[in-house]
């Protein structure tokens, strides 16, 4: 089985063979430029301080600054978070965005810090990488367990230090400090644009209310496009969180769904730590419960892994029944498993192109700040939606050119964008 970054790299090697690139471009496209640790004392409720270990991954800046999502969770380390980074340099370019890859992360487990222990971790990481972080150097976003609260936070230490308030120093603000409206719902929202867009190229003729979804993962991404889908007629048959999956094959109400588990625990909700849908759903939602193995083997017509990384692999690929794939969680397919299930005819919505509505949005609320104006929703959903678009459209092309899958266009035109930025500044020698 691959891991992640070995996946990603495998797509770079693929990528760069087609476009002829010598073994140094490859390799400046490949390698991280920076990869920053750090250590960070932070005082704990009962009086005594723990020391933090967190990473910043700056992987390429070819195309602009570094941009790239903040994550905290108690696996994290250095291979996840160089990994997360490059696929943010091949995402940002494959949106034809003016920004290199980076990512961050904290290994902590954010459900066993009170809000205060919260807190202090998000300040002291950034004041841990403020030398290395900037609006015209490197921006970071939320990511797995971060959020607008986070991001407030980290802009207001950013701010402290620098002694001025720096609003485009992070993006995923809450609104007031210069945030976007449509920031929490962007990247499920982003992923449908683009699954419609391959629906339609693809010629899929089942109308909504007769095609079937399952949707792993219910926080932010999962639960968004699960919401989405469902009021435009699509019969979301299944989803599942981290204790279990939920499924009817009349198709789920969502809204009941999600009704329940906000009532389970707002304070969790409002920190992105859902209960367990298991206990959370009582009973007004009526459904089976499924393990995990069961619910990637049930009879749907889209699969949407909207939870974790590498689900997908070559335990699980047999089992898979669904037709289309959509990847909204980062590397959730591994190499093995997209191979054979790309030879049996299934469509893989690759992540670099699906999951771009977060860092998409994130732009818009960078150019907001810097402008010092307020957009209207409309007009933020309107760039939303033609940033996607572009980006499925050239993806698409690129895979019909030379019959590979829409990964690979993707990572194609998006290393072909890059290059091309490292040739004009002169990085390449003449090459
Ligand atoms: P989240 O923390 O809000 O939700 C994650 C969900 O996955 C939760 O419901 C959790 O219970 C569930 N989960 C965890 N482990 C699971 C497992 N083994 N089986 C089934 N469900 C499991 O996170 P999110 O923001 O929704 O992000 C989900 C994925 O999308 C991640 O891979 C993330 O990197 C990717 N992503 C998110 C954004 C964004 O803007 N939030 C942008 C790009 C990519």
């Amino acid at each position: 089985m691959s891991t992640f970054l070995e996946t990603v790299r495998e797509s770079i090697d693929e990528a760069s063979r087609t476009l002829g690139l010598s073994e140094g471009a490859e390799m400046l496209v490949a390698e991280p430029k920076n990869i920053i640790e750090v250590s960070f004392p932070v005082r704990m409720d009962d009086g005594n301080t723990r020391v933090f270990k967190g990473w910043r991954v700056q992987h390429n800046d070819a195309l602009g600054p570094y941009k790239g999502g903040i994550r905290f969770a108690p696996s994290v380390d250095r291979d996840e978070v160089t990994a997360l980074a490059t696929t943010m340099t091949i995402k940002n370019a494959a949106h034809a965005l003016p920004y290199g890859g980076a990512k961050g992360g904290v290994q902590v487990a954010p459900r066993e810090l009170s809000t205060r222990e919260l807190e202090g971790v998000s300040r002291g990481y950034v004041a841990a990488i403020f030398k290395v972080i900037g609006p015209d150097i490197d921006v970071p976003a939320p990511d797995v367990n971060t959020n607008p609260t986070i991001m407030g936070w980290m802009m207001d230490e950013y701010s402290k230090i620098a002694q001025r308030t720096v609003p485009n120093s992070f993006t995923g603000k809450p609104i007031v400090l210069g945030g976007t409206h449509l920031r929490e719902e962007a990247t499920g929202y982003g992923g449908y644009v683009i699954l419609r867009e391959a629906l339609r190229e693809y010629g899929n003729e089942k109308s909504p209310e007769d095609t079937t979804v399952a949707v792993q993962g219910f926080g932010n991404v999962g639960a968004t496009i699960a919401r989405l889908m469902a009021h435009d007629g699509y019969k979301v048959v299944a989803i599942a969180d981290a204790e279990g999956g939920l499924y009817d094959e009349g198709g789920l109400d969502i809204d009941a769904v999600e009704k329940a588990q906000v009532h389970a625990g707002t304070i969790e909700k409002n920190r992105c730590y859902p209960k367990a849908l298991k206990t959370a759903v009582p009973k007004e939602v009526d459904c089976k419960v499924v393990s995990p193995e069961e619910f990637l083997a049930l009879p749907v017509d889209i699969l949407i892994p909207a939870a974790i990384e590498g689900v997908i692999n070559e335990h699980t690929m047999n089992d898979i029944k669904a037709g289309t794939i959509l990847e909204l969680a980062n590397g959730a397919i591994d190499g093995s498993a997209e191979r054979y299930l790309t030879k049996q005819g299934t469509l893989v919505i690759p992540d670099v192109i699906a999951n771009g509505g977060g860092v998409a949005t994130s732009y818009l609320e960078w150019v907001e700040n810097r402008e010092g104006r307020r957009w209207q929703e409309k007009e933020t959903r309107k760039a939303l939606d033609d940033l996607m678009k572009t980006a499925f459209q050239t993806a698409f092309e690129y895979s019909k050119k030379d019959g590979g899958s829409l990964r690979k266009g993707a990572y194609v035109a998006a290393i072909g964008r890059i290059v091309e930025a490292m040739r004009a500044r002169g990085w390449l020698n003449g090459e």
